[in-house]
């Protein structure tokens, strides 16, 4: 079923098919966790569907071997396990598929996942092909970023944009897909990003958030150790931490606006409060490269007693 919120771009893309004007290029641009993934998919099953009038089906042998990424004209690329980016040789291979004959006689599908991590010499390798497409060849490259991918890439695809969902949408999908469970919950940490939290085990992130709530509470109280914190949060899923972390200083900024405190008290609460969330910010971009981990993390949490 199509979410609410893809219905507008699945309708013009669907519209474009059946006009024989769908571009051999599109870039979709995602919020992260929107749909992107979802869309290329829904893409790839279109193109692919033996069902022509009711494509995508989702039930003919095409649409379900795309289903279980088992269609033979179907391929993706994405990042390889530990890898930060995606390589020339990945491209090469993704090209030289495209470019043998189609199995089933129709097209050729290569979607990119996470685009924006083409090194220079994968989205030159790319290029090439996005120049001179082979006939009946879809490439789809989904990325949150497209501003990091280079412009000669982004101007030969047809932009395709899915918006953030709001949150009774994002609802109303994951209770439809999955059934009920602590959604609400669950995209208050995440932020509206249904696909993603669809995924994740909400269980652990729920529990995390609880006790990362807690923990920054006793420590802006001076009844935690900074140190302590620091190298217990570092042991493991340090990122949703840091990203309850980020949500724990949004709501105590939120709750300021309804607090009791003197003005002065509240312009020195939120002075705080946003050095923090800086410290935050540096600290997530620093997450992939920092060596120690747990010093940047104590050097944030001890700025708690710094105001
Ligand atoms: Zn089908």
């Amino acid at each position: 079923m199509t979410p609410a919120w893809l219905q507008p771009v699945t309708t013009a893309v669907r519209q474009a098919y059946d006009a024989q004007r769908l571009p051999h290029a599109v870039l979709i641009h995602e919020t992260a966790g929107a749909g992107g993934d979802w869309l290329a998919q829904w893409l790839t099953q279109l193109v692919l569907c033996s069902d022509l009038g009711a494509a995508p089906c989702g039930t003919c042998v095409s649409c379900q071997r795309c289903q279980v990424q088992q269609h033979p004209d179907a391929r993706i690329l994405q990042l390889q396990e530990d890898a930060q980016q995606l390589k020339i040789e990945q491209v090469r291979e993704l090209i030289a598929e495209l470019a043998l004959t189609s199995h089933q006689g129709g097209y050729k599908v290569g979607v990119i996942l996470q685009a924006e991590r083409l090194n220079r010499f994968a989205a030159n390798a790319l290029l090439k092909t996005l120049e001179e497409p082979p006939a009946n060849t879809l490439l789809i490259l989904v990325t949150h970023t497209p501003s990091l991918l280079p412009a000669t890439i982004r101007s030969r695809c047809q932009k395709l944009f899915i918006p953030a969902p709001d949150r009774p949408a994002s609802l109303t999908w994951l209770e439809q897909q999955h059934g009920s469970g602590p959604w609400d919950t669950l995209l208050t940490i995440f932020g509206e990003r249904p696909m993603l939290v669809a995924k994740v085990d909400g269980e652990l992130a729920c529990r995390l958030a609880t006790e990362v709530d807690q923990a920054l509470t006793a420590l802006s109280v001076g009844k935690a150790d900074p140190l302590f914190l620091a190298e217990q949060w570092q042991r493991n899923h340090l990122d949703l931490r840091i990203r309850c972390f980020e949500n724990w200083l949004t709501k105590q900024i939120r709750g300021l606006a309804t607090s009791h405190l003197s003005g002065e008290a509240i312009r020195l609460r939120l002075c705080k409060l946003f050095d923090l969330m800086d410290g935050v910010r540096e600290l997530k971009a620093s997450l992939e490269t920092s060596i120690n981990k747990s010093l940047a993390l104590e050097s944030v949490l001890r700025r708690f007693g710094d105001c």
